[in-house]
């Protein structure tokens, strides 16, 4: 099959041609975002094949479909850049890759937590420096702290196997229980108990209307003085502007995060020789005690082989029989 593949970069291209070596499909690299000014781009394909940063709203469908495009697949496991609805009603198949390697994630979120803890970017600028003073590097021991996990699917359960061996104590907010996480002696508590109770607060749930701002100023008034907060899952879980007011009000002690609601115009360039216009953005970089990553959690040899092997296969199948093997759909999320 003929398949317009966005947003890659040389790493994208290495791990999907490895799996394509096998599926023998037709791949036209693009190194630019699915956009609606993109694509245009699209000629003579089947399907595209698009990361977390391009948009698939009914707009940019409808483009797809007139050209011929009969299948999305997503190199994520994160669907919410998909208007699913649009795509139903174009009789277009969406396809993903639920599960590649959650450890990749869930140890993302374990080093972003114990570099905050520990203030490690701090320390390694300063010993660069000659500087070895400890002075503001104070951190805390993690054994018998509480640590909030909201979702607790797939990466959510894997920080929670991870932290339970740090001798912490797991509290979970998640509408379907997981009883593999019950098994270990996490506790499920209302959302409202977690944010109460947790010294740190880890988010593992999808980006959803529901969840959409779901850490605002009133969530955030409701933790605890000092509290970590960190971000691994999508970036508009979080309210940026309550949390540089909480950050400068000190309510929240430290901020971990992998993503960031405007991240489309930032993640996965070099950016290193602009200035950079999002000044909410900027302003979080301003504070010592937030550390953030440029949406590499995912980013492991294990998570990207797996990523282009389900991709591959979602096509074949698809090929062979009308069916990606991962869809995902308005009717399935019902
Ligand atoms: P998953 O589907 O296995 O688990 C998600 C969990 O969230 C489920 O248990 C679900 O019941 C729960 N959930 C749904 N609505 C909720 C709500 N309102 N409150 C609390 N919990 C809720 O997904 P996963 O593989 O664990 O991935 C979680 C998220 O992590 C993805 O949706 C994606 O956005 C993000 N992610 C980020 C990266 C990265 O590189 N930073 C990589 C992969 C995934």
């Amino acid at each position: 099959m003929h398949v317009a593949v966005f947003s890659t970069k040389p790493y994208d291209k290495h791990f999907l041609d490895a799996a394509n070596s096998v599926a023998g499909h037709d791949l036209s690299y693009f190194e630019f975002r699915l956009t609606p000014q993109t694509a245009v781009a699209v000629e003579g394909v089947q399907a595209v094949c698009a990361f977390v940063n391009d948009e698939l709203d009914a707009k940019v469908l409808k483009v797809l479909s007139q050209r011929g495009v009969r299948l999305v697949v997503l190199r994520s496991a994160g669907f919410n850049n998909v208007d699913l609805e649009a795509a139903r009603d174009l009789r277009m198949t969406v396809a993903r890759v639920p599960e590649y390697s959650p450890y990749a994630v869930a140890e993302h979120t374990v080093t972003l937590i114990l570099a905050l803890n520990r203030k490690i970017h701090r320390a390694y600028a300063r010993v660069r420096e000659g500087n070895f003073a400890l002075d503001g590097l104070l951190g805390f021991d993690l054994r018998g702290r509480t640590v909030g996990i909201v979702g607790t699917g797939r990466i959510g359960a894997t920080l929670a196997r991870i932290m339970t061996g740090f001798g912490c104590t797991i509290l979970a907010f998640d509408p379907k229980r997981n009883p593999d996480c019950e098994a270990i002696g996490v506790r499920y508590v209302p959302l409202a108990a977690l944010l109460a109770e947790s010294d740190v607060i880890s988010l593992h749930c999808p980006l959803t209307s529901e969840t959409h701002y779901m850490i605002d100023a009133s969530a955030i008034a409701q933790m605890r003085d000092g509290v970590m907060l960190i971000n691994t899952s999508r970036g508009a879980v979080i309210d940026t502007r309550a949390v540089i007011k909480a950050l400068k009000k000190g309510h929240i002690g430290s901020l971990g995060l992998d993503v960031y609601e405007e991240e489309a115009d930032l993640f996965f360039e070099d950016l290193s020789d602009q200035v950079i216009q999002d000044d909410l953005f900027a302003r979080l970089l301003s504070f010592p005690n937030v550390l953030i990553t440029g949406h590499q959690a995912f980013f492991t040899a294990e998570a990207m082989h797996g990523i282009a092997d389900t991709t591959m296969a979602n096509i074949t199948n698809y090929e062979r029989c009308g069916r990606a093997i991962h869809e995902v759909s308005v009717e399935r999320l019902a």
